[in-house]
């Protein structure tokens, strides 16, 4: 593709676009006199116009009713984390009752592993991938730690096998394999932050299941990015935050899974009165009965004024027709990048993302040729020309193009940015 017939290519895809009006929902930062072109939708999606509304409306039903608005109307605090649900199960493939909005993704964690991981003896591993994100680690290390085992046998972490840092099907089902009667808990991720891998849930759930061991799954950077099916993946459990790819702001409140085989039960768990059957919640009784579902392991009266975006963010994945509309343009996306980057910056970026389509997300994890040093330099001249993707140290600038707010000329800017960088 010339470069003439890039740009040709890039507004035609823009100009046809069916998501193409959802870029003016969204504020978007200034950079000078134009706007950022911005590719940190895995880190801090950007903020829906529509949040602000929703949460003056707590504040004033806040200022005019205080007690009363927990009951009051359609949007009474009482009953306010259900107001997201049924979006929130569409996004997640789940049914209604086995998501709840709640706490933030790393509480979530250890509540789900208060519950799932019931280490014995006998079985008291956890099994995650080398490299994880450090509060992932952190969660798994403790917890072994709080049962009095050691993370140091106890904690069997995958190596990457494959030349980029990647991690093939098989080294899972290999360690699985071999640690699989020791294994209390497979923890695995949607994506893997860093190189921007997925992988492939169902088959992980099934060899974690066929070994005896709980499956759980963090998807901080799956979910709002590929579509996504928990009821029926084999999960244990799953936990995500809505501030990277569902928008819903900083600190947002997070997302839980518990799949319904459990939702029933009287499982162990660290309870807290907002899990306890609404019913007879206000009964104010010592017992605690669960609530039906993943409400049930909820623990305080929901922070509503961090659950008020989450309502904007959401209304947006609906209308947009779901994940499946939302993944056709962004394989597009990502793909023109990708593209983009083989034809033109070879020997600048190498991209260390799977290149099938199935095995990542929006985000390409992008090395830069030099070294550190190098990669500083072109982060620092991307970003004051108002190019934002992240930094992930030693070497690599990961871009995400979301396909709720990124254009095809905004891949485009970014790759004539860096040619631009180059050749000076
Ligand atoms: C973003 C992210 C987190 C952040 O955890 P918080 O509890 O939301 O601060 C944790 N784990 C993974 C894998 C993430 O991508």
């Amino acid at each position: 593709m010339s470069h003439a017939d890039a740009r040709t290519h890039a507004l035609a895809m823009d100009a046809a676009d069916p998501l193409r009006p959802f870029r003016g929902e969204f504020l978007i930062p200034r950079h000078g006199d134009r706007e950022q072109t911005y590719f940190v939708g895995n880190s801090l999606g950007l903020q829906p116009r529509a949040a602000r509304a929703h949460v003056l409306e707590v504040l004033d039903k806040w200022a005019s009713e205080a007690v009363e608005g927990h009951f009051s109307g359609d949007t009474a605090w009482m009953t306010y984390h259900g107001l997201v649900r049924e979006s929130l199960a569409r996004l997640v493939g789940a049914q209604p009752q086995e998501v709840v909005a709640m706490n933030t993704l790393t509480v979530n964690l250890h509540l789900m592993m208060a519950s799932f991981y019931r280490p014995t003896a006998a079985r008291r591993a956890i099994l995650i991938e080398a490299g994880a994100f450090p509060s992932d680690r952190h969660a798994v290390e403790s917890q072994i730690r709080l049962h009095g085992f050691d993370p140091a046998t106890d904690l069997v972490e995958v190596e990457a096998d494959e030349p980029n840092g990647t991690i093939s099907m098989a080294a899972i089902e290999r360690a699985i394999a071999v640690h699989g009667p020791r294994l209390a808990l497979v923890l695995w991720p949607g994506i893997q932050y860093r190189t921007g891998q997925a992988f492939d849930l169902p088959a992980i759930a099934r060899l974690a299941s066929a070994q005896g061991a709980a499956i759980g799954f963090d998807l901080a950077h799956a979910v709002g990015n590929l579509p996504l099916a928990l009821h029926d993946s084999g999960a244990d459990f799953a936990v995500w935050c809505h501030y990277k790819y569902v928008n819903a702001g900083p600190g947002a409140v997070a997302g839980c899974f518990v799949h319904e085989r459990h939702g029933r039960s009287a499982m162990p768990r660290l309870a807290g009165w907002w899990g306890h059957d609404p019913a007879t919640r206000f009964r104010m009784a010592p017992e605690f009965v669960p609530a039906p579902g993943a409400d049930g392991w909820q623990l305080s009266n929901p922070p509503v004024l961090a659950l008020a975006p989450l309502r904007a963010s959401l209304d947006q994945f609906d209308r947009a027709g779901g994940m499946a509309a939302l993944r056709a343009k962004s394989e597009k996306l990502t793909g023109f990048l990708e593209t983009l980057i083989r034809q033109r910056l070879v020997g600048t970026l190498d991209i260390v993302t799977p290149a099938e389509t199935q095995r990542r997300g929006s985000q390409l994890s992008l090395r830069v040729a030099g070294g550190r040093e190098r990669g500083r330099e072109l982060f620092d001249y991307l970003r004051d020309t108002g190019i934002l993707g992240d930094w992930r140290e030693p070497d690599i600038i990961r871009i995400s193009p979301a396909p709720l707010y990124n254009r095809f000329a905004d891949v485009l800017r970014f790759v004539e940015e860096v040619e631009h960088w180059r050749g000076v």
